[in-house]
């Protein structure tokens, strides 16, 4: 039995395995320029970040109706729950669907399908955070908040994530007040090719709860003392780090650094279709690489709760932190 984790950083696009991108194809009649499963297995593996967007843009176009967002979520959820997930706060890209024509009902919907019976069937417990695409303007961040208005009962909270360098978090400031004038959560994605700037201006400017990445506060010691100080949880992602060239090499990643210092550190998947494994792969990975003792992946487990938005639900927050101080490794 795998140990009990919560995924918090997770972006829903990322979870399409070829066999599903090809059966999703078929059904909806979208060429794909892919001989077979193989062949796209074989595209998936690339070697530098902008190679990795245009397959991950060009696989979307196969998402076209609710059930394919379903079967998408549900396929995730399956996985997860194999590899011990039992809460899951799952990130989508609205403006990537709406650019193509798919609207914000039929994404919201069609992921809300698997999610609404997740706990059911997977025994994952789920919430839903909208991310805005960095590298987009801020008006279309907030074109893209009012459209998802309607939905707001089936989403959590607020993120921001695609192409970092140059695009800091104070440029979507007014977004982010109006989100939490919605009552939404707050997230971003800041350090991870990005400058420790930008963790600094996520939390002051965006006032988010959470750090997706954050992987170079290491570089400002006054901000690693901050972070430490106000338990600002950080979804550290390894084997992304490792594809993405963020790390030379899992052998050279910062988190048992970044353990002692005191960090709150959480472990994710990210893309895990693109990136070589799910939730429990990089625990695994980071177990065998980073030599990490069975205390600090029990941290890393109760840090995931501890850090999850589960405040409408603390007897499940309760539980699975139950669940994580009874485990015995094997
Ligand atoms: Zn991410």
């Amino acid at each position: 039995m795998p140990l009990p984790k919560a995924e918090l950083h997770l972006h829903i696009e990322g979870t399409l395995e070829p066999e599903l991108a090809f059966e999703l194809a078929g059904r909806n009649g979208v060429p794909l320029p892919y001989a077979g499963t193989d062949a796209l297995r074989e595209a998936y593996r690339f070697t530098d970040l902008q190679s990795f967007l245009n397959l991950y843009y060009e696989l979307m176009a196969v998402l076209r109706t609710e059930q394919d967002f379903a079967d998408l979520a549900d396929a995730y959820l399956a996985r997860a729950a194999a590899q011990g997930v039992r809460h899951a706060e799952i990130f989508f890209d609205p403006q990537a669907h709406l650019a193509r024509g798919v609207g914000m009902d039929t994404v919201v919907e069609g992921l809300w399908r698997a999610l609404g019976r997740s706990e059911e069937k997977h025994g994952v417990s789920t919430r839903l955070i909208m991310c805005f695409l960095r590298d987009e303007t801020a008006e279309s961040a907030m074109r893209t908040l009012r459209a998802a208005q309607p939905y707001l009962g089936r989403i959590t909270g607020v993120g921001l994530d695609s192409a970092e360098t140059g695009h800091p978090p104070a440029k979507f400031r007014e977004v982010y007040e109006a989100a939490t004038a919605l009552g939404l959560r707050r997230v971003a994605h800041a350090g991870e090719e990005g400058p420790p700037e930008y963790i600094t201006e996520a939390l002051d400017v965006l006032g988010v709860e959470r750090v997706d990445h954050g992987l170079r506060c290491t570089e400002d010691p006054e901000l690693v003392e901050r972070l430490v100080r106000d338990r600002v949880p950080l979804t550290l992602c390894p084997l992304s780090n490792v594809r993405l060239r963020t790390v030379d090499a899992l052998a050279d990643h910062p988190l048992p650094a970044m353990l002692d210092a005191g960090l709150m550190c959480t472990v994710n998947s990210d893309d895990p279709a693109y990136f070589g494994g799910y939730a429990g792969d990089n625990f695994d990975a980071v177990r065998d690489t980073l030599g990490l003792s069975e205390e600090r992946l029990r941290d890393l487990a109760r840090n995931s709760f501890h850090a999850a938005f589960l405040d409408d639900d603390e007897e499940r927050r309760a539980r699975c932190l139950a669940e994580v101080e009874a485990y015995t490794f094997g």
